[in-house]
């Protein structure tokens, strides 16, 4: 089933207007403080749950990577900025490179003249300053994001597209319509992107009470019903243009469980989605579950494999009742993958 026109209305101003969109998480914030009697989940949407130490990320790296991420408003996930300073440079901010490349995100001088900015105010704009370099880095995959969110229909999720971009020139994914493949350049991009991708859950910090029992075993579908309206089905009722999760047309009160465990961020009024969850998993990645009638988790609680967490409904804007849910890299509306791809690789069969 298909979320109604209002969708395309309501979440437009998102697409539209980033300060609203941060103005919307705020609320989120305020409200699940209120309901929680204290800010406690504030720190799940901005801290970003990096893994800190030997083998993940250099301490005093860390606060600069949140703070670049945190700074984007395009859902820059501080787990894939980690990644990315992993794969140029080690955390290394005196590498060099044969092909001209400085500092530890690895900036040509060209792209650094255009992209680098004098972050921490010292007066100078400095390759070798992490300091600089990455902020820097962090606002140019920003803009990444922007451009990748552009074009759903390019090959890859936002993130692997600003990674791309970052690579090998925004130009090249254009010219591919999406990360380039695995024979352009020796797969240096394509490489690129898949090991940054893999690394991404290596640097983020697991859901403590949660980590053990996130495992293969133990994710599942929502709710057990036929799959409605397929991922990425085209249409202008959406304002992306496709359809940015699965539905499953279930009635109004059948239980919805979590597809896996891991800590909620928000629960509450989701504009056009009615009532909704919002869960960050151990990855670093969210789930997303829309247009519940009731909710019987709130922001900040841990949740385990297959707990309940709401019944289902046709709050919002809806054409009948349903439960659609998202797969994200990030709270944020617009930061979509393939839910079914996901589901899969945590050993769900559907
Ligand atoms: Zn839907």
């Amino acid at each position: 089933m298909r979320i109604g026109r209002g969708l395309k209305v309501g979440a437009a101003i998102f697409v539209m207007s980033p300060v609203a969109l941060g103005l919307l998480i705020i609320i989120f914030l305020v409200m699940s403080a209120d309901d929680e009697g204290g800010g406690g989940d504030r720190s799940e949407l901005t801290s970003g749950g990096l893994r800190i130490g030997e083998g993940a990320v250099p301490p005093q790296y860390a606060s600069l990577i949140e703070k670049a991420a945190n700074d984007c408003d395009a859902g820059l996930s501080p787990a894939l900025l980690a990644a990315q300073l992993m794969q140029e440079s080690g955390f290394n901010p005196r590498a060099g490179s044969p092909a001209g490349a400085q500092g530890i995100a690895q900036f040509i001088p060209d792209t650094w003249a255009a992209e680098g900015f004098d972050a921490n105010g010292d007066g100078k704009a400095s390759v070798w300053d992490p300091e600089d370099a990455i902020p820097s880095q962090g606002r140019m995959m920003c803009k990444l994001m922007k451009s990748a969110k552009k074009h759903p229909n390019y090959r890859g999720s936002p993130s692997e597209l600003a990674l791309a971009g970052y690579n090998a020139g925004w130009f090249r994914v254009v010219q591919f319509e999406g990360v380039p493949p695995k024979h352009w350049a020796k797969g240096e991009t394509y490489n690129y992107v898949r090991i940054i991708m893999a690394n991404v859950p290596k640097l983020t910090a697991p859901d403590d009470s949660a980590a053990e029992s996130d495992s293969a075993s133990g994710w599942a579908l929502p709710v057990k019903a036929p799959l409605g309206t397929p991922y990425h089905q085209r249409g202008g009722m959406w304002s992306s243009g496709y359809h940015t999760g699965i539905d499953f047309p279930v009635p109004v009160g059948t239980t919805i469980k979590t597809a896996g465990p891991g800590t909620v961020v928000s629960a509450g009024p989701g504009g056009p989605y009615g009532n909704q969850v919002i869960i960050r998993h151990s990855d670093g990645m969210y789930s997303q579950y829309a247009h519940l009638s009731s909710l019987t988790v709130s922001a900040g609680q841990k949740i385990k494999a297959g707990q309940k967490i709401g019944l289902s409904g046709a709050t919002g804007n809806v054409s009948g009742p349903h439960l659609h849910m998202e797969i994200r890299n990030s709270p944020a509306y617009g930061t979509d993958i393939d839910p079914l791809r996901y589901l899969r690789q945590h050993g769900v069969t559907v």
